[in-house]
């Protein structure tokens, strides 16, 4: 666990900022007593007082409430569930990404999930733990599942299970990790296996546990446009790539079709997001843009 000095709060983060995101929402339902568990045994290796729940819905407390967890409603906006901006939040603050570390300010953010691993962990031991999973990252993954496929929701598997048969039946492009994820082509998904490194190696991205599958009748360019437009708005418009960046790089998303010049712009703009914000907002949606490029490159050419 995070070193955290002075530790005073654990925030558990159920704010489901990722709009395809359905696995914290789908545990604090199905299995609240794990989070509370979990969170109960950070707080107590932490020397922690207070333990916050943040929802962006309500119906999500369960039975965390009356286990002595301080449960508030968040902003449902995509960056409140960053942990800087949660932190600050919880504090009283804007809910918008900020320079200082959580740890900083003496408080321990996670999501739901990853309590509901400690709260495993705290009932049967880390060797049980370690029975799943890979070396590099036991355990296993809650992952939300959705778009063209045959069974959609939240799955859990043990990392590094294949995704095939998660997607069996399905012949599209797939956004791994969410919005500020990654495209991968259809034929390279289905022999993808769900390990952070594996994923990595070979562009894709883990992230908030999400595979979605783009329908066969739905252009990929279409959608990022759509996913661009979406982010380039949810943007803190506290640093640049925020305020000037993300929109100028959905403009020449949407002006492909129409101006041969936007996309050498695009990729230059794309690149200029890279590392450059106050937080990873702008990157998420230079990884995105780019592997669309890629991906759906047959699309840009039919254009041409
Ligand atoms: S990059 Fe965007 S979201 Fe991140 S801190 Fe700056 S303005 Fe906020």
């Amino acid at each position: 666990m995070a070193s955290v000095r002075g530790c005073s709060t654990v925030i558990v983060n159920g704010m489901e900022g990722e709009p395809l995101s359905e696995k914290d929402g789908w545990l604090l339902t199905h299995a609240p007593h794990l989070v509370a568990d979990g969170a109960i045994a950070a707080a107590e290796l932490l020397g922690a007082r207070e333990i916050v729940l943040a929802v962006a819905r309500d119906g999500l407390a369960g039975v965390l409430g009356p286990r002595g967890v301080r449960v508030v409603r968040g902003p449902d906006r995509y960056l409140s569930g960053q942990e800087s901006a949660l932190a600050g939040w919880v504090r009283g603050g804007r809910p918008v990404p900020a320079a200082r570390r959580p740890a900083d300010r003496g408080i321990f953010v996670s999501n739901a999930e990853t309590f509901a691993h400690l709260g495993l962990i705290a009932r049967h031991g880390a060797d049980w733990f370690r029975s799943a999973g890979t070396a590099a990252a036991p355990g296993t993954l809650l992952l939300t599942i959705s778009g063209a496929v045959a069974r959609p929701g939240v799955v859990e598997v043990p990392v590094g299970s294949p995704l095939a048969p998660l997607i069996a039946g399905s012949s599209g492009a797939v956004l791994t990790g969410g919005y500020g994820g990654a495209w991968i082509g259809a034929q390279g998904a289905r022999s993808l296996w769900l390990e952070p490194e594996a994923m990595r190696e070979r562009g894709a991205v883990l992230g908030p546990g999400i595979v979605s599958v783009l329908p066969a009748t739905v252009s990929g360019l279409s959608d990022t446009r759509r996913i661009v437009r979406w982010m380039a708005a949810q943007g803190a418009g506290q640093c640049g790539p925020c305020r000037f960046g993300l929109p100028a790089v959905a403009a020449d998303l949407d002006a492909l079709d129409l101006d041969p010049g936007a996309l050498p712009r695009l990729r230059a703009r794309a690149e200029l997001l890279r590392g450059r914000g106050g937080c990873a907002h702008p990157d998420g949606v230079e990884r995105l843009v780019s592997s669309a490029l890629d991906v759906f490159a047959h699309e840009l050419r039919a254009a041409a």
